[in-house]
């Protein structure tokens, strides 16, 4: 027998003037289990593909990419574009693919770690291109605005722990939330495209672990994607930022998986944050749990729990049609002990399938061993 449970997740959006801000939550923890192997993969589909062409060229033709990814882990595996650049001019948003992956006057773009326990990695924030440090500013404490709200924020601090470049021109990135400490750069200083600035953290008004990116031309806020802004009726990244290399990686994803696990204990989204939730070391568990953590759920979306047992049987299959979206979205399900359970390796399958004009499939899995 199997039964889902549902935890939906709202959002916390933050609107900030100037650079803009983001949002956040998080989590800690090691797996007390060993063997704790991500994949994720992410089928495409043909249209998706396509489209993906057209804009490559579109972006040559408008403007020479010069941007590179400025977060050292790889876009899709373990780290994720979370949040984009809002292009609406009222209330609302929109990012530029005319989807809902952006908030009110968010001014940037938001790379995003699986959860707030990764920050721990210490994943590195990287210029996105050549330039000279403008500013500079570090010993913000990380957490602050989950822990006690964002109103603890310092005014003036939104963007945490910072490093702003100058790249000649009048263009200028910046780069927000860094990990308190990790800023390695000094006021002055030149830095190559791709040298380390400082690490993903969440100081300042972050809900969760992530860089801010922020690009600004003659102090105006520009999206890297769209730098000539939204057009009516038109929807796509047409003229993009990024070298031809970064738009490849960071092509748009309406929907991401970015956290799978099982559980001896029934789980929740606070302490999934906090890394917890990744252990089956009990023998005489009543039942074992098996959970997903994905941005950007959308009514109608099929989310599948598969878990399968070390004979590689499966041990729980349970298909759900989701009657809700949400930004960030924690769901569970339960396997019920029947008999003992075996040692060895039990592995957690999650897919999400949107169906429509473009449909998109995610699937990410792990595995841990039962001693
Ligand atoms: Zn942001």
């Amino acid at each position: 027998m199997s039964r889902w449970i549902i935890i939906g997740a709202c959002v916390w959006m933050v609107v900030l003037g100037g650079a803009g801000l983001f949002m956040v939550t998080g989590w800690e923890g090691r797996s007390a289990v060993a063997s704790t192997a991500i994949t994720t993969a992410t089928p495409t589909n043909v249209a998706e593909s396509q489209s993906q062409v057209r804009q490559t060229q579109a972006t040559q033709q408008a403007y020479p990419g010069w941007l590179n990814i400025p977060v050292g882990c790889t876009i899709g595996r373990d780290c994720w574009v979370l949040q984009q650049f809002d292009h609406d001019p009222g209330p609302d948003f929109r990012d530029y693919a005319c989807g809902a992956r952006a908030y009110n006057a968010h001014k940037g773009v938001d790379f995003g770690l699986a959860t707030d326990n990764d920050m721990r990695r210490n994943v590195p924030v990287l210029a996105a291109a050549a330039g000279r440090v403008l500013r500079l500013r570090d010993g913000e404490t990380d957490g602050v605005a989950v822990a006690q709200g964002v109103g603890a924020v310092p005014k003036g601090r939104e963007c945490g722990n910072a490093v702003i470049l100058e790249h000649g021109g009048g263009w200028e990135t910046i780069y927000c939330h860094m990990r308190r400490g990790s800023v390695a750069v000094k006021q002055g200083q030149s830095v190559a495209a791709g040298q380390q600035l400082g690490a993903i953290g969440m100081s300042g008004k972050a809900e969760f672990a992530h860089l801010h990116l922020g690009v600004r031309y003659k102090n105006n806020p520009y999206d890297p994607f769209l730098p000539g802004g939204m057009k009516p009726g038109a929807c796509g990244s047409v003229g993009s930022l990024w070298t031809p290399a970064a738009a490849a990686a960071l092509r748009y994803s309406p929907l991401d998986m970015v956290a799978v696990g099982i559980s001896d204990t029934r789980p929740n989204v606070a302490g999934v944050n906090n890394g917890q939730f990744n252990s089956f070391t009990r023998r005489d568990a009543d039942a074992l749990f098996g959970w997903v953590l994905a941005w950007n759920t959308k009514a109608g979306d099929i989310l599948r729990v598969d878990i399968q047992d070390p004979s590689g049987k499966a041990l729980l299959s349970t298909t759900q049609k989701l009657d809700k979206g949400y930004r960030r979205h924690f769901r569970f399900a339960v396997k019920k002990k029947s008999g003992a359970w075996h040692s060895g390796n039990y592995t957690v399958t999650a897919t999400i399938q949107r169906s429509g004009r473009t449909p998109v499939t995610r699937q990410i899995s792990r595995t841990l061993k039962l001693r």
